[in-house]
């Protein structure tokens, strides 16, 4: 399996982004990105202008109402968000569901202010099952934003409670100079054999194979399963290996590092090493498994990598 780095919410001037989608692919191609989702505000208008000869497109669109933000990622056909009611959400969800998308909650605790109308997500969701990931870390130094550290606890209580959602990040990209801060690649693993499309990238999302960082990359297996994978309780073999390779301009310029490589288990940390790479056997507990690298940007501690979950059954 190959991990690609990707961004996942970005607009242009299709809906309220200030960038042409010309201006928004050329942003991410120099900063190294192998896809890109274009996820404007109820259109996907931007689709039909948007090309790229080194990343590939993934069709989105951001639902965009008054009581929470969704992002919608390769429709087979396009399902109309003016059919959601505030008491039902669910049944909007399966149709989401039939048209074969991935769907997460964008940013779920931002608070509105003139612009975000409904950023903060409200719909009373009867099953968590038809929602695949949450978008934990949105916009600039994600991981120290209070109102990202609510979803990241968001999200590890649903997955408390037995649902399966990946964890993503999102520039929430608007303006081209936002990349010039820090901010989170999502990368999201593919198997070898297949080739990249926007479809094969959604799924990749939707089975749980993600991990948002920093820069920092991570090669990383529990018994030899991949993030988003199960595993039996009791004993299993953890094997990591992260590396700043991939990114090291970037690292470097916006001060980053890695220090210390957390394992969580149902909440409670059960391995920690200052050791970017290592194999160690683990006793595991059912329900679900989550890595951490820990570290800084400039003077910030903070997480500065997280994986999705793999679930122990
Ligand atoms: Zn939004
Ligand atoms: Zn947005």
């Amino acid at each position: 399996m190959k991990f690609y780095p990707t961004e996942l919410h970005t607009h242009t001037q299709h809906s309220d982004g200030w960038q042409t989608p010309a201006e928004l692919v050329k942003a991410a191609e120099k900063l190294g990105l192998k896809a890109l989702a274009l996820t404007d505000h109820n259109t996907m208008s931007g689709l039909r202008e948007i090309k790229s000869k080194i990343m590939t497109i993934i069709n989105g669109i951001e639902w965009t109402t008054f009581f929470g933000h969704i992002l919608v990622l390769e429709p087979d056909f396009y399902v109309d968000y003016r059919g959601i009611e505030k008491d039902d959400f669910d049944r909007s969800l399966k149709e989401l569901r039939k048209a074969d998308a991935t769907v997460g909650i964008a940013h779920p605790f931002r608070l509105g202010n003139p612009f975000c109308t409904g950023c903060f997500f409200e719909y009373g969701v009867r099953d968590y099952g038809l929602i695949d990931y949450v978008e934990v870390w949105s916009m600039s130094e994600p991981a120290a934003g209070y109102e990202n550290i609510r979803a990241v606890k968001f999200h590890r209580q649903l997955l408390s409670d037995g649902h399966r959602l990946a964890v993503t990040g999102g520039l929430d990209w608007h303006v081209t100079r936002q990349a010039d801060g820090v901010f989170a690649r999502t990368y999201v693993g593919i198997e070898d054999s297949i080739e990249l499309s926007g479809k094969v990238l959604a799924r990749g999302i939707k089975t749980g194979r993600t991990y948002i960082t920093y820069g920092h990359t991570i090669d990383v297996t529990l018994d030899g399963e991949h993030i988003g994978g199960e595993v039996g309780s009791g004993k299993v073999l953890l094997s990591y290996s992260v590396s700043g390779k991939e990114n090291l301009g970037y690292l470097n310029k916006n001060d980053i590092t890695a220090k210390e490589i957390r394992v969580i288990n149902n909440d409670k940390v059960i391995y920690s090493s200052r050791k970017m790479k290592d194999a160690s056997e683990l006793a595991l507990e059912k329900g679900w498994i989550i890595l951490e690298a820990h570290g800084r940007s400039g003077s910030t501690e903070c997480p500065v990598l997280m994986t999705s979950a793999w679930y122990v059954v």
